[in-house]
């Protein structure tokens, strides 16, 4: 097999970022005891065996899709580009919207991309729920420093005061509230003795700040709800802007990559980080936020609260739906781990916000399999052809390479006979001009067979064909000496009637009729398109299932592959996962 070439490295800002922090030795000084931890904890560890460590964070509120893809492939990659470790951690800090059912999904299909997250002894497999212990300590000490309070102002005043873009805020009248008031009010919620709502921890920064997300953001709320893997041990849960640089200094995380819509809480970030920092609760130096460019796809969704109504009104069948660009749809529809790899190294990174066409993604994929699928034919809308002057009952092999590319491979064999399906759409009564396939009188090769001259068809009473004749020329067979007597501009496939596979074929079209489904406030259901899924009874080449192989270019035709779920080398169900052209080019 002639495995993908992985392309050596393009450079590219995040490259040239982490080149000037290693040149300028800024981790030089960082310790790592070998679990996460505050100052307390780092500060006994050694130096840091990692030259940089980056983390995919998800929240395990839904499937991985492939805008997840890009940012595993560019944090894991750039990790192991330089030998430094990425970490996967589960940002389950929202006790609402998540489930371990998730947590299982995540983990299966980082996997699958091929990526690990060990480093040497480390697993680096991480809860943020397994730091609330430690957010809560910080909180006090902010606290204790008079840069927190408890304000008891309900959501919708403090939303009323935050002010805009072109107006200040105010001030909350708790803001100025003594620190050990705020103290033992914080220490209040966490011991449930406040109502959801009644009041929130903030930060106190500047309500007149420029940049909103620096006036006096909420840290803690409150919301009695049991969590997926703490239960009811806490009644407050920490604000994601508040629990991701603490999950990330906690890590020891040098390069926090994240997408361009985090860019303005980075002043946040540092602040927070520098604060706790000098407050002696980290140790430097702490992590710094970087902001790329997310993945948009053409006739794709990637918001996951878009993808679960998608699942949960049932406009799929569930999250590994083909039709899905979750990972799991993907792998089901056919795309290997390796294709995704390569898609998302040729998209690059960077600061400017594009779409991409979905071409690109199938692209990948042909690139991919074209050198390794095992050929096979199948025929999806079969009609017979009858070989009239060829003996009944008689049966002979013909050969074809396993793969063009690859000749050690091998060959396949597989008989011919009287009686075979073709393609429907490969005859034609009264052909179009520039035809070259069967019409009555026209000759066209049987691939890896003989030279057939076509002599007409049988009707029913409706005037449809049920029946192509045509007369096979002796001596032309591919492989023999005589096979090139005769020139032929047509080539068609073929499978014997009586060696014939059934098999469930399920041709896939866009999930979407508009490139962009969710654009703006339109609602992405009404572009839904009604024929996404067209389920065909096929014929395949005998061997082609029970072999090795569960996916195969069926040539002519594209990429397909065996359905995970529900096909059985008795019932064949198999799902062609891209054209051999590109059927995804924006149409004119
Ligand atoms: P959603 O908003 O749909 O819930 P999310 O971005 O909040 O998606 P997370 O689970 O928080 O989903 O994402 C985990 C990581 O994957 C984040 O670091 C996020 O930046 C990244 N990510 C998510 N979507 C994309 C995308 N389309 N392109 C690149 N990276 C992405
Ligand atoms: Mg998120």
């Amino acid at each position: 097999m002639t495995p993908v070439p992985t392309p050596a490295p393009v450079s590219n800002f995040l490259r040239t970022i982490i080149d000037n922090d290693l040149a300028q030795g800024r981790y030089a000084d960082k310790r790592w005891a070998g679990k996460p931890g505050p100052a307390s904890v780092q500060s006994q560890g050694d130096a840091d065996p990692a030259r940089i460590r980056t983390r995919f964070p998800p929240e395990p509120n839904g499937y991985l899709h492939i805008g997840h893809a890009k940012s595993i492939c560019l944090n894991f990659g750039l990790a192991s580009d330089y030998q430094g470790a990425c970490h996967l951690r589960f940002d389950d800090t929202n006790p609402e919207k998540e489930e371990d059912e998730y947590v299982k999904a995540i983990i299966d299909m980082v996997q699958w991309l091929g990526f690990s997250w060990h480093y040497g002894d480390e697993k680096n497999c991480y809860f943020a729920s397994d730091y609330f212990d430690y957010m809560y300590q910080f909180a006090e000490a902010l606290v204790q420093a008079d840069l927190a309070y408890v304000d008891e102002q309900s959501a919708d005043e403090m939303r009323a005061t935050r002010g805009t873009l072109t107006e200040k805020g105010t001030n909350s009248p708790w803001r100025d509230r003594p620190a050990d008031e705020s103290l033992r009010l914080l220490r209040e919620m966490r011991d449930g003795k406040h109502p959801d709502g009644s009041m929130a921890l903030r930060a106190k920064i500047d309500m007149a700040s420029p940049n909103l997300n620096l006036r006096d953001p909420v840290l803690y709320r409150i919301r009695h709800v049991p969590h997926h893997r703490t239960g009811t041990r806490w009644c407050i849960y920490p604000m994601y802007s508040w629990a991701h640089p603490v999950e990330d200094a906690l890590e020891g995380i040098t390069h926090s990559i994240c997408t361009l819509e985090f860019e303005d809480q980075r002043p946040f970030y540092d602040w927070i980080l520098d604060h706790l920092a000098d407050l002696g609760q980290l140790r430097r130096p702490l992590p710094n936020q970087h902001e790329f460019a997310r993945l948009n796809l053409s006739y794709v969704i990637t918001s996951k609260r878009k993808l679960l109504q998608l699942v949960r009104e049932g406009h799929v069948d569930g999250w590994d739906d083909p039709r899905l660009p979750t990972l799991a749809g993907l792998r089901r529809r056919g795309y290997t781990p390796e294709s995704i790899r390569l898609f998302c190294e040729r998209l690059g990174v960077s600061k400017a916000d594009s779409r991409i066409d979905y071409s690109v993604l199938e692209q990948a994929l042909r690139d991919d399999l074209d050198p390794k699928a095992a050929r096979s034919v199948a025929v999806l809308d079969p009609i017979k052809l009858v070989l009239t002057n060829y003996p009944e009952g008689q049966t002979e092999l013909c050969h074809a390479p396993r793969n063009p590319h690859n000749p050690d491979a091998g060959q396949r064999e597989f008989p011919l006979s009287r009686e075979l399906w073709i393609e429907r759409d490969d005859f034609r009564e009264e052909p179009p001009k520039k035809y070259f396939r069967l019409f009555p009188g026209n000759t066209v090769r049987l691939k890896y067979g003989y030279i057939i001259r076509c002599t007409g068809c049988i009707k029913d009473e409706n005037g449809k064909v049920t029946e192509v004749h045509a007369e096979y020329l002796p001596d032309t067979k591919s492989g023999t000496p005589g096979a090139d007597s005769v020139k032929v501009k047509g080539n068609i496939t073929w499978i014997s009637v009586g060696h014939a596979v059934p098999a469930e074929i399920r041709l896939y079209d866009r999930l979407f009729t508009e490139a962009h489904p969710d654009a703006g406030d339109k609602n992405f259901l009404e572009a839904l398109n009604p024929h996404s899924r067209h389920v065909v009874q096929a014929w395949l080449e005998p061997g082609t299932v029970g072999s090795a192989d569960s996916a195969w270019q069926f040539e002519r035709l594209g990429y397909f592959v065996a359905d995970r779920e529900d096909s059985t080398p008795e019932k064949p169900v198999i799902n062609r996962t891209a054209t051999l052209k590109d059927s995804w080019a924006p149409q004119k």
